[in-house]
């Protein structure tokens, strides 16, 4: 058979899943793609992101070939540094506390570049994130933290990108078709059954690419794996990443793998609805902690704000915010600070309260222990060392000293009227624990021998992440996966 006869089935309409159609359709397959979703709420996850990737560069030559149309002016005032392979193996390594699965990661790491630039050549844009992921001082920009391009119209952009590019290149795809379970016998998979327009059928396949993302919207299953307490989390993005394409696989005997009680997750607004809003995107998340101070009900801190740049450690603070009485932390700043707060916090649906004094802020502040605070903050404001300068684009190394738990970068005092405080709880992204696959994206079984005809890519592959997660790589991890998984299932 050529790559020609193959037919290739899809499960996913996020950007796994269509990284995987357009490599299985530019590999010759015959490619459908069935998203559960219906049309308006397309796109998984993928939709509700920022569009920003991770990827290794060596300075501003790559840049220049991701983005060929920055003007020497950018370049003049903006330092992109550069982020090469190692340094993306040290974070994915560092950050996962060496437990990452290493012949995933170097794909992961090494495979990223490339693949932009392939995705490039199916039509999506790249723009440096001046806004969120660099900040002016002495006159330039200097991009920290390794994450330093962002997809054009960001998520919804980057979906609506991939879609007309499936459109043109002949794929099919069909929205409000549900896969519930996978067609297989002793040789392998042979298709899919589908839910569609109240109807259940079979749509037989040469082979399928699961890419239907993780069970982060699957509050019983949450509470299962991730543990009591799970099911109060919001969910930040799409409520249709229920766990199906990870069950459809377990069901015929795939392999789970990886941090199954370990998820992404962070701050995001204590009165966001139940799942995400595609009209306000990723703007409930509320990222700038490390320019101020996190306090819980008692009035206490409980995380050191500035252990590392946001990108290393936003993903994990979800769970401590989530651990804190009533799922609450209030994020307080003064006013030296409140010109770097990043643009979520100036969106109509925010909880925020501001004040002239401590005293009254703390009185507008929710669920929140007035003396506990305000002692909280007396301490606190002891214990910084004014005397180390300030400098948001590197680890300035300005922290406390002698605090139950200090904070060891960006440590100002809070004590310049006028003071603002934002109410934020745990919002979940995804789950880290999903199927295992091999370096062509093939899923293994329970014996470790490959599934025929069955492949995953993007949030339902585990083995990549536990405990934590280096801002940007998801979306990265669906594109370099997917396209694997996509040429794989085209038998090329
Ligand atoms: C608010 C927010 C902001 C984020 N920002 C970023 C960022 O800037 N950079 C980054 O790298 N990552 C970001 N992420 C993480 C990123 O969204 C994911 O890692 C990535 O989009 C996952 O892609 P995916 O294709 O695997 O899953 P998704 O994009 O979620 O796609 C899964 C698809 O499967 C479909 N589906 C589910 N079940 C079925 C079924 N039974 N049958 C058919 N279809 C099904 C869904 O409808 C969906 O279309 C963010 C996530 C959120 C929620």
């Amino acid at each position: 058979m050529t790559a020609a006869d193959r037919h290739v089935i899809v499960v996913g309409g996020g950007n796994a899943a269509m990284c995987a159609a357009l490599a299985a359709r530019e590999s010759g397959a015959q490619v459908t793609v069935l998203e559960r979703a219906p049309m308006a709420e397309r796109g998984g996850n993928t939709a509700f992101t920022a569009g920003a990737m991770r990827f290794a560069y060596h300075g501003v030559d790559d840049i220049r070939q991701l983005v060929p149309d920055l003007t020497d002016e950018q370049v003049d005032k903006t330092d992109f540094g550069s982020y090469d392979e190692a340094a993306f193996l040290e974070d994915m390594a560092r950050v996962t506390e060496y437990r990452c699965d290493p012949e995933l990661v170097e794909l992961l790491v090494t495979r990223s570049f490339p693949t932009l630039m392939w995705m490039r050549s199916k039509g999506v844009q790249f723009v440096p994130i001046y806004g969120r992921q660099a900040f002016q001082f002495d006159g330039r920009f200097t991009f920290w933290g390794g994450l330093t391009l962002e997809a054009v119209g960001g998520g919804p952009g980057l979906v609506e990108t991939e879609w007309a590019a499936a459109e043109r290149e002949g794929i099919q795809i069909r929205c409000g078709a549900r896969a519930f379970a996978l067609l297989h016998d002793d040789a392998g998979v042979k298709g899919v059954k589908v839910h569609e327009a109240g109807r259940s059928v079979d749509l037989p396949a040469d082979a399928v690419v699961l890419a239907a993302g993780g069970f982060q919207a699957n509050p019983e299953w949450r509470t299962r794996y991730l543990g009591p307490g799970w099911d109060l989390a919001k969910v930040r993005g799409t409520r249709f990443n229920t766990g199906d394409g990870i069950r459809m696989a377990l069901d015929i005997g795939a392999s789970s793998y990886g941090n199954w009680s370990g998820c992404h997750a962070v701050g995001w607004d204590r009165n966001a609805p139940e799942f995400g809003d595609l009209k306000v995107g990723d703007h409930y998340q509320k990222h700038s902690y490390p320019w101020g101070i996190m306090v819980n009900a008692h009035g206490q801190r409980f995380v050191d704000e500035g252990a590392d740049f946001r990108n290393y450690t936003y993903a994990k603070y979800g769970r401590r915010i989530l651990e804190q009485p009533h799922q609450l932390t209030w994020q307080v700043f003064d006013a030296k600070v409140a010109h770097l707060l990043r643009d979520e916090y100036r969106i109509r649906q925010v909880t925020k309260v501001k004040a002239d004094t401590l005293e009254d802020l703390a009185k507008k502040m929710d669920d929140v222990d007035d003396a506990g605070f305000l002692a909280e903050i007396e301490h606190y404001n002891e214990a910084v060392r004014t005397d180390i300068p300030f400098n948001p684009n590197v680890k300035d190394g300005r922290r406390t000293v002698g605090l139950p738990v200090d904070k060891t970068n960006w440590a100002n005092t809070v004590d310049q009227p006028p003071f603002e405080a934002y109410a934020v709880t745990a919002g979940i992204t995804f789950t880290f624990g999903g199927l295992r696959i091999d370096n062509r994206a093939r899923v293994l079984d329970t014996g470790g021998a490959i599934i025929p005809g069955l492949h995953a890519c993007g949030e339902l592959v585990g083995g990549l992440f536990y405990f934590n997660y280096p801002g940007g790589t998801g979306l990265t991890s669906g594109s370099v996966f997917g396209k694997i998984a996509g040429e794989a299932a085209a038998g090329t």
